[in-house]
């Protein structure tokens, strides 16, 4: 049965893949975006798209008074790990008040289910690989802290008012829909396989790999890469289970790529070459970074369907074919 769901953020990555997934089964769909960081071509004319912040409560009653939803899906928030560093205040603060009014006016519209944004960088300081959801808390950024902190209001949410929620704790989101409409853009972009496809589009003069002296088998970091319709899939499963009680999950494949690995599956998959230039480690970096989701998978059947880098760069690449300026490809295609 169709179901209307509110989506902020639903104007971003992973938003507007998300919205896809639920606009091809069939629910309803409210974008409440800011585009600061999202784009308007990111929302199709299926969903209803309300353009206003979360820091201003008015919008978002207003929004909560014109439509009932049966669930909220935030992913609305200020995500960049390094930005974070340089500005703790502005994530700290931006990310947890904007969450604390969505959460109130929730709870307020009588609504009792929130799908929550999260993300691995909880774990700054895992103890072991992979990692599941038993691991010890230590945000490695105020990126992090910033959605631990959320985490912890939707904890009360549900203890005080019965507000459900699900904290998804995404490893590294890549990719982008099959159906060829929407993508990876980021500006400044700082995601790798974005920045290596733009240096095999020839883009970018290389692609500088942060630090080859790791403890990993080919001296590069590991990283765990998701395809981002898999995610979008377990926001729709989560609702479900939603109906019985809060629940958190880690979002992973499971598998670790070094950041060789996805320079050579990015030349073998463009045919084209990508220079590298060896640069010092990144501040903040893990050597190797997997997601176990046994959880999920047990509790809840989700699998990825897209498990290979193969299928997240070839997605990724013919995205960025078509459009090779992102968004504003489609901005000038309109004019
Ligand atoms: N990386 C890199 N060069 C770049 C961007 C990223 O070597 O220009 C590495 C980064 O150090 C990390 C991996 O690629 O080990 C993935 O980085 P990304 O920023 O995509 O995601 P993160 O793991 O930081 O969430």
């Amino acid at each position: 049965n169709p179901k209307t769901i509110l989506v902020t953020g639903g104007a971003g990555y992973v938003g507007s893949h998300c919205v896809a997934e639920l606009l091809d089964r069939g629910h309803r769909v409210v974008v409440f975006d800011n585009l600061r960081q999202g784009h308007a071509a990111a929302v199709p004319p299926e969903a209803a798209f309300v353009q206003a912040d979360l820091a201003d409560p008015e919008a978002l009653a207003r929004v909560f008074a014109q439509w009932r939803f049966d669930a909220v899906f935030h992913f609305a928030a200020l995500s960049v790990v390094g930005e974070s560093m340089r500005d703790p205040h502005a994530y700290l603060h931006g990310n947890t008040v904007t969450s604390l009014n969505l959460i109130r006016a929730t709870v307020e519209a009588g609504v009792r289910k929130l799908v929550f944004s999260s993300t691995a960088n909880l774990f700054g300081s895992p103890s072991r690989m992979p990692i599941d959801e038993d691991e010890a808390i230590d945000p490695g950024s105020p990126y992090g802290e910033s959605k631990f902190m959320i985490e912890r209001a939707l904890h009360w949410a549900d203890r005080c008012h019965g507000l459900r929620s699900a904290c998804l704790r995404y490893f590294n989101a890549a990719g982008a829909h099959p159906n060829g409409r929407i993508g990876e853009d980021h500006s400044p972009e700082t995601h790798l396989i974005p920045l290596v496809l733009d240096a095999a589009a020839g883009k970018r003069p290389h692609i500088e790999i942060f630090g080859d002296d790791y403890a990993t088998p080919d001296g590069t970091c590991v990283r765990d890469y998701i395809h981002v319709c898999d995610l979008a899939d377990a926001h729709l499963r989560v609702l479900d289970a939603l109906e019985e009680r809060s629940v958190r999950y880690n979002l992973g494949n499971g598998t670790g790529y070094s950041v060789r690995e996805v320079i050579d599956a990015v030349e073998r998959i463009t045919g084209n070459r990508v220079p590298v230039v060896v640069g010092p480690r990144r501040p903040g970096d893990l050597p190797v970074l997997i997601a176990s989701s046994e959880r999920i998978r047990r509790d809840l059947g989700w699998q990825p369907r897209f498990p290979g880098l193969d299928a997240i760069i070839g997605g990724a690449w013919a995205w960025r074919c078509a459009h090779p300026q992102g968004y504003r490809t489609l901005a000038k295609a309109a004019e």
